[in-house]
């Protein structure tokens, strides 16, 4: 029995999150995910998916996912470090590195629980955390799990830290971890890189840059960030995932290999989570091997974006120009987006409304994700439909 004083908490709470239009119930989505998708039993176009380049349902991503998954198996039933890790990780590692052209590579069961694994065994008691505020929720709670002492900086204004630092400085030998998303997820805008790898040098600090985005979509083939801006990766540490341009599941840190190596004997979430079933890994690699021998994905996916950013731009919206897919039209209430949201549905249009704590008060948007294979009638549709409604 669950006692009375809990339920009369958990009813009150659920009252107060419908009344703030905060309220979430999940959707059911039928058939493959695609730049259509099924709701409801009616096809929407949707502008609502990571999976940029149309990989997670690539005809040949599936095929090498299903013979190997026909060939292994679903799961691995333990930890990569116990009995779960097969040959196949290991080589989606040694592709990994190369493609990130770093030193190594350690995959984790998922974006999340690759910082929740590592930031904790990055650094410790004495230590200091600079994170920035619109950092993406997996970095935030990495950092609440770390003992260290955390101070969150204003959005992209790194010269906060050097004040802080001037201000407060850390204990003797105390090691400073700086964390950052390199695109930012819910405003689609960049992490000034060079900026932070100057700091970093003057300070001795270690950045891990979150590259959840930019994988797939930054760099000439979609390296990330270190190659869009044209850094030298060697001695980054990055964290990247196999969730979204990649169309599959999984993340992973790319660095040097004292780091890896440490790594693989410190993260908890390597220890005590379940190793990636094979098959995933197989879609990974599949992936991988196409952002190279199908650039033309990149390209679309780079038209689609300029062409829907200058549409908007058009129509009297302001997305900054850049390189990624993520454009965000904020409207500022619950309400408003949330209206806005299903406006758009009853055109048979896709796209959630972003609400807090995803995003803060009062900056509620419609966050548009632009696909490789979105076709120029699904951006016109886009456009039109925001043209009559704004
Ligand atoms: C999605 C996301 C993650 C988490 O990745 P998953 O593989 O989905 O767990 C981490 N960071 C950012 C910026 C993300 O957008």
């Amino acid at each position: 029995m669950i006692p009375d004083s809990f339920l009369r908490f958990y009813e009150a709470e659920l009252r107060r999150f419908r009344q703030q239009g905060l309220y979430r119930a999940l959707r059911v989505v039928e058939g493959p995910i695609g730049p259509t998708i099924g709701i409801d039993g009616r096809s929407l176009i949707q502008f609502s998916s990571n999976d940029y380049l149309g990989m997670a349902a690539h005809p040949r991503v599936r095929a090498e996912a299903g013979e190997v998954l026909a060939r292994l198996g679903t799961g691995m039933g333990a930890s990569r470090l116990i009995s779960g890790n097969q040959q196949i990780h290991a080589l989606l590692e040694q592709e990994l590195a190369l493609f990130k052209e770093t030193e190594a590579a350690l995959i984790f069961s998922s974006g999340y629980l690759t910082h929740i694994g590592t930031i904790p065994a990055l650094v410790g008691e004495k230590d200091v955390i600079f994170s920035d505020a619109l950092n993406h929720a997996s970095l935030v709670d990495a950092c609440r799990l770390s003992p260290a002492r955390v101070e969150i900086y204003p959005h992209r204004q790194i010269d906060f830290i050097e004040t802080r630092l001037r201000k407060k400085p850390p204990r003797s030998g105390a090691r400073i971890l700086i964390v950052t998303d390199g695109v930012f997820s819910m405003d689609g805008d960049l992490a000034p890189l060079p900026e932070l790898i100057r700091l970093s040098e003057k300070t001795e600090a270690l950045i891990l840059v979150d590259d959840a985005h930019a994988t797939g979509v930054l760099g000439p083939k979609g390296e990330g960030s270190a190659r869009h801006w044209g850094l030298d990766p060697e001695g980054l540490l990055t964290m990247g995932t196999f969730s979204k341009a990649l169309g599959a599941l999984g993340g992973f840190i790319s660095g040097p290999e004292l780091l890896v190596d440490y790594l693989r004997n410190k993260a908890r979430t390597l220890f005590y989570s379940t190793a990636l079933p094979p098959a995933v890994c197989a879609a990974a690699r599949c992936a991988l091997r196409l952002l190279t021998e199908e650039p033309q994905r990149l390209r679309s996916l780079r038209e689609n974006i300029a062409y829907l950013g200058q549409g908007l731009q058009k129509i009297g919206l302001d997305p900054a120009p850049h390189p990624v897919p993520i454009i965000p039209i904020i409207v500022g209430s619950e309400e408003k987006a949330l209206q806005l949201s299903q406006a758009l549905w009853d055109r048979g249009l896709f796209i959630p409304a972003i609400r807090p704590p995803t995003v803060p008060p009062k900056q509620c948007r419609l966050r548009v994700s632009v696909m490789a294979t979105h076709t120029p009638e699904h951006l016109d549709r886009l456009l039109t439909a925001m043209k009559e409604l704004l």
